[in-house]
């Protein structure tokens, strides 16, 4: 479907305002998805220039695709939202320093394995230091809301395994027990299951959705290839974004003559880990002692790949409570938290106040970012409640005594 096409599914109905963050937040035409999709129309017909000031407004859309799911009419958003973020990479500095250093790391693999080996030797006093800084910059406070570095369990090679779990990048440099575990939980619940090889890489939404399409178009090449070199029929990733995002690639390079069938193949191979533990019937011990346990969706999982009920019946139980607005934004957004922290701390407060409604003693999720923004409203390691991984959950109840 071109943008055209997309923009012209719009019936501007307006049933989506409610669901979007930032109308909640502003109230006014111009931060709803109806008008975001109205403003790239009038500047695709030449109608409005294109200026830092007309496009801000896709600066500040979360793209969390809340509208999405809530549109009867099926419009495909998240292109709209890429070609508006493209446009406005074109007319303004994208990101500040913090961000663009982020996005130069992760787009390297030798980079990543140096802030791999970093975080492992450092990443403890690192953080501590960052902690006594809490308070001043985003990016400070949310490297001191990170998990300390943790001993990995090991996860024994199986070559040509079926089910591939992509690592990602921040989720491999901070988060490699929780890829670990997964591989050895899907293993236990039955499927032959390898962590693939670290030059795939990063998965490219960081940059795709700050409107940086050829180089996301570059990084999707390296993660095809390398899934076609491990033999495997699935992929997984354990960051609801990365998995949405490698189900995109079929769209990202449809007029690459020599990826799109690649690339097609890679989108049809995407599933979610709570989707594969349900399937196999897998399903956690009860808790050895009392606990609330509450769920916060990933955007990207539950709007952009459909994944709502595979978490909640891992999860259910005794103890288990749903959350008032659990498919609503958290306020992480990739890296919009170091973006617009104005806005990504309003859409939080909401957040901190349905999870405290809840009385939960631990939220659990399906996102890295998530994670990270979760714990930065829990105060990290201090907060009124623990934030975990869905896998790190799960894990946990395997193990318990
Ligand atoms: S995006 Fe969908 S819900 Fe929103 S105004 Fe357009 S048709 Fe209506
Ligand atoms: S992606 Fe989220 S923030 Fe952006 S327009 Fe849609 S609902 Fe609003």
């Amino acid at each position: 479907m071109t943008v055209h096409e997309a923009i012209d599914t719009c019936i501007q109905c307006g049933f989506c305002l409610q669901s979007c963050p930032t109308y909640r937040i502003f109230r006014t035409e111009e931060s709803s998805p109806r008008g975001r999709i109205a403003r790239l129309k009038d500047i695709l017909a030449g109608d409005v220039a294109e200026t830092p000031e007309t496009l801000a407004t896709f600066g500040e859309c979360l793209g969390c695709r809340a509208c999405e799911a809530a549109c009867p009419s099926g419009v495909p958003y998240e292109e709209i939202l890429l070609v508006g973020r493209a446009k406005l990479r074109q007319v303004e500095e994208p990101t500040p320093a913090a961000a663009r250093l982020a996005l130069r790391v992760v787009r390297s693999h030798v980079l990543l394995r140096g802030a791999k080996r970093l975080w492992r030797a450092r990443g403890g006093s690192l953080q501590r230091a960052a902690r006594r800084l809490r308070g001043q910059q985003p990016a400070t406070r949310l490297f001191a809301a990170l998990p300390e570095p943790q001993a990995v369990p090991d996860v024994p090679r199986l070559a040509g395994a079926a089910v591939q779990l992509h690592r990602g990048c921040v989720m491999d440099v901070v988060w490699p027990r929780t890829n670990a575990r997964a591989a050895l939980l899907l293993r236990e619940a039955g499927l032959a299951t390898d962590l693939m090889t670290d030059t795939a890489g990063c998965c490219g939404a960081l940059h795709a959705h700050q409107g940086d399409l050829p180089t996301a178009r570059e990084m999707a090449r390296q993660v095809i290839a390398a899934f076609e070199a491990s033999g495997g029929e699935t992929i997984v990733s354990l960051a609801g974004g990365c998995g949405a995002h490698l189900k995109s690639y079929g769209e990202l390079l449809a007029d690459d003559p020599d990826w799109a069938q690649r690339a097609k193949r890679l989108s049809a191979a995407v599933q979610d880990v709570a989707t594969l533990l349900d399937r196999q019937g897998y399903r956690p011990k009860a808790p050895a002692k009392a606990e609330r346990v509450t769920y916060q969706d990933s955007c990207h999982l539950r709007n952009g790949l459909g994944v709502r009920r595979e978490p909640r019946r891992l999860l259910a139980g005794e103890g288990f409570c749903e959350m008032a607005g659990a498919g609503n934004c958290c306020g992480s957004a990739g890296i919009y938290n170091l973006v617009r922290p104005d806005v990504s701390e309003r859409v939080l407060r909401d957040k901190l106040a349905d999870i405290q409604a809840t009385g939960a003693d631990t939220v659990v999720t399906s996102n890295p970012g998530c994670e990270l923004q979760l714990r930065l409203a829990a105060g990290a390691a201090d907060g009124p409640f623990k934030v975990q991984h869905l896998v790190d959950w799960l894990w946990e109840r395997s193990r318990q005594d």
